[in-house]
Order: C-alpha cells, then structure tokens, then sequence
C-alpha cells in the first residue's frame, strides 16, 4: 500500500486530498511556491518542499522540482489534483518512469482524451452518443461546406486541441462558414500552436450534463451518476448539483451504464469525468476529463464514497470499494465556488482575508484553504472555497444551502457570495429551469437594471 503523498496542488484541492490521505494513514507532502509559504496545505502536511517562485510555471508546473521533491522526501506517489500537471500524459509518464505511483489515468488516456478529435472518435468507437458533425479534423473549405449542408446551420467551429472554451467559433450560415473557421484556427494557432479544427451542430440551449466514472485499470469500471454544471459563466461553472434536476432515474441509469462499459472497454483506471450537452432528452459528448473535478463534492454527498481514496485504491492495484450495484443514490447536494472576484465585474480581488468564518451544521461542508489573517495571492485561480451542502430532498438542500450562505464570512477581498445569495433567491434557480445560457442572461438583465437605477 501507498505510505506517503505528494499533492502535486495547492489550495482547498490540495487540503482535500491531505485529509483522505491521513484517513487512511498516509503521509502527505506538500510542495508550495515561495507565495504560498503561509498556505494552510502547507502547515497541514507531514511535510513541505518549496519547489519555486509564484508564477505557476516555474512552480506547480515545475516538473524537474516536482520529480526532485518526491526523491528528496520519499514519496512513493504522486496526486495531482485537477489544474496544474492533471492532464499532462508527459508529467504522468515521467511520474511512472521514476517508479513513484502516479494517482491517475494511464498516460496514453490522458493523451487520448487531450485531442478532442481523437476523443470524440474513440467516444464513438466505445458507444458514447456523439454531437452530429465532422468526422475528424477538417482543412479544407469545400469538405467544410459539404459538412455544413449536412449537418445544417448554426454550426460551430472548435479547436482540437482547445480548452477554456477558446478556439471555437458560432457559424450561423453557410456564407461566414469560411472566414470563421480561419479566424477559429488562427486563434487556436496562437493559443494552442495547433490550428486543427472540426465542426459540430450548435446546439441552442442545452444543459450540460456530465457523469462521474471510475475504473480499477483492470476492466472493470462503474458510474456514480451525474451532476449538472449548467451555471456557467464564460464556460466556467458557478453552481453544480447532484442529481441533476431533470434527468430521470432511467436515463441516468441507461446513460450510466454507457459510460461504464465503455470505460471498462478502454480498461480505464482512476477517476474520469465524461461531459454530455442535454438537449430536448438527447445525451451528446462533448469530452472527457481524466482527473477529479472542482464539483467532485456533491457527488460524494450523495453516494457517501470518498472519491479520493477511491482513486488512491486504485492507483495502488486494488479493487473499488463498491461494486456497481452497492452504489446508491440518496438526497441531493449542490456545491457554490466561491471565488475572490467582485460579484457583479468579475474582477480579481487577492489580498488580505482579514476575517474567516465557514458556515457549519449539519451536512454542511466548505472546502476551503483560507483562515483569518491569510493573504491570497494573486498568481493563481480566483476560487478560494467550495461551499457543499446535502439535503433529503432538493427543497431541503436549497434551504439549508441559503442558511449556510447567511453564516460565510470572508471580509477583506470582494467575493462572489452575493451572487450565490442572489442566484439562490431566483425562481428559475430555485425550480432547476436553467441551462447553460442561464447565467450569462441573468448577468446581463442585472447588470442593465443596475445601470438604468
Ligand atoms: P472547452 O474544452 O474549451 O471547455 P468544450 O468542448 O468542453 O470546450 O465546450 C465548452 C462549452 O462550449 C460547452 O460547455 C458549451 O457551453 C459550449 N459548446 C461546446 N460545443 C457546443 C455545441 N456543439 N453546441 C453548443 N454549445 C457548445
């Protein structure tokens, strides 16, 4: 078995995995930037390497530093959490070749599910319902039209080596079909150094609905149902919930079981995310994450599996701890990322949290790696608490989730915890009526009433 972690992470992701690790009498080592010295992964851990200066790249992206704490601390495996070195099959390999454990995929699954051409293609190969489109990249304009006569207009142009929602382009006729895709390839030149494009049908206004898998790397492989991540701004989640709100018993089964045998199929290991659009009953893929996610949470809320010590059995050769049929579904749970930004500009807001206070009681959980007195800095990501609550019913969630909300102190930087407050307020909201178009909407009807006040 695993003796000792290193959380390739920082922040409440890398406190999450300290705290299954000691669960199951792990040791942990945490590695920090010279601007996360003070950061509580840092104090909690058995141990910590300093592995750079603040910028990311020269730290948590770090892989000769990273490697070297491992050696220098005896680590025998390595979490990488999600962000950072997560997705990056050279880091796993790399990982793997220094016979230290690597807590994810299999290199080549990271790499395959990375291009999203060659996702979408072995998606399908494994049976997963697919948006209607090309079949793989396409370079020339006239295969495009034919395509776009096809399919049918709106289509959209995506990137294949895309992320963040960049590189991708909405062709409303056949007439922009050219000068888009050229605009969406240089883009994705620029961003990605690889200007590889393929089309898709635009779907309107779907919900995005995405299901949480688990492998043993052995062929055998299990779904623990869905969440809905529709509350999104600029492709970013806000809000996501376990179950989702207007998926059926029987599609999350029938859709679950999809997922499962497929990964089964590819004998996938560890923890996956497989990200469908929802549109008037139809599941269509969109990718796959091969890591955990921020939302792992509520799932967890409503299974009572811990899905980090899941991915840590696995890593260390042993079975799941559940079987397919001994995974139950009870309650529902939604999680708020709370991020230092100003609630209505967005903007960035790193400082000095001169109060901190985590709303408690029963089936309330915050993940979170702020305390009073702590200074966040400003070189990484703006979210700096998750706050997850379970109830018996979706009603009972939503207002023990409004009392939680009530109780949450962080004063000194500008949060977003008045637009959970508000969102949590909202009709539409509160009935599960919203899809992946919601928020951006509700941004922009707030934002011009404030203006016209
Ligand atoms: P990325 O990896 O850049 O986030 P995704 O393929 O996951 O790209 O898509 C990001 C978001 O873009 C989706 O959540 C959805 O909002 C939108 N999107 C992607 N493909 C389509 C499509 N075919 N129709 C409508 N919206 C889409």
């Amino acid at each position: 078995m695993i003796k000792k972690v290193l959380i390739a992470n920082r922040g409440e992701i890398a406190l999450r995995i300290h705290r299954a690790c000691h669960e199951m009498d792990i040791k942990t080592v945490a590695v920090h930037s010279t601007a996360d010295a003070e950061a509580k992964h840092v104090k909690l851990a058995d141990e910590a390497v300093c592995i750079g200066p603040p910028p990311a790249t020269d730290s948590y992206l770090n892989i000769p530093n990273i490697i070297s704490a491992a050696e220098i601390s005896g680590a025998d495996a390595i979490h990488p959490g999600y962000g950072f070195l997560s997705e990056n099959e050279k880091f796993a390999t790399i990982v793997e070749e220094h016979e230290v454990i690597w807590i994810g995929p299999k290199p080549e699954h990271i790499r395959v599910m990375g291009d999203k051409v060659e996702a979408k293609k072995t998606a399908g190969k494994l049976g997963l319902p697919l948006v209607p489109g090309s079949d793989g990249a396409v370079r020339e304009i006239g295969e495009a039209k034919k395509i776009g006569d096809e399919i049918g207009y709106p289509l959209i142009v995506k990137a294949a080596s895309g992320g963040g929602g960049r590189g991708m382009k909405v062709v409303p006729e056949a007439g922009k079909l050219e000068s888009l895709m050229k605009q969406a390839g240089s883009e994705a030149k620029s961003a990605f150094g690889d200007d590889t494009v393929y089309l898709e049908k635009f779907l309107g206004n779907p919900r995005h609905i995405e299901f949480q898998i688990f492998g043993d790397g052995k062929g055998n492989a299990i779904h623990l149902g869905e969440r809905d991540c529709s509350l999104q701004r600029r492709h970013q989640k806000v809000l996501e919930e376990a179950p989702g709100p207007t998926i059926t018993d029987e599609e999350r089964t029938r859709m679950g079981d999809i997922c499962a045998r497929a990964m089964a199929d590819m004998g996938y290991r560890g923890a996956g995310t497989i990200e469908f659009l929802y549109e008037d009953g139809g599941f269509y893929f969109i990718e796959m994450n091969t890591r955990l996610q921020v939302e792992h949470p509520v799932t967890e809320m409503i299974t009572g599996l811990d899905l980090v010590r899941e991915q840590i059995l696995v890593a260390a050769g042993q079975p799941l701890s559940v079987t397919q049929d001994e995974v139950t579904f009870t309650g529902h749970a939604i999680e708020c990322r709370i991020n230092a930004e100003h609630p209505e500009t967005f903007a960035p807001s790193p400082g000095k949290v001169v109060n901190y206070h985590a709303a408690g009681g029963m089936h309330v959980r915050v993940d979170s790696g702020l305390y009073s007195g702590y200074s966040i800095p400003p070189y990484y990501d703006s979210m700096v608490a998750k706050l997850i609550v379970y109830g018996t019913s979706r009603n009972k969630c939503i207002r023990r989730l409004r009392r939680a909300l009530e109780e949450m102190v962080i004063d000194g930087v500008d949060t977003t915890l008045p637009l959970h407050r508000a969102l949590l307020e909202d009709p539409d909201v509160l009935e599960g009526n919203y899809t992946i178009k919601w928020l951006e909407e509700w941004l922009e009807r707030n934002a011009a009433a404030s203006d016209t006040q």
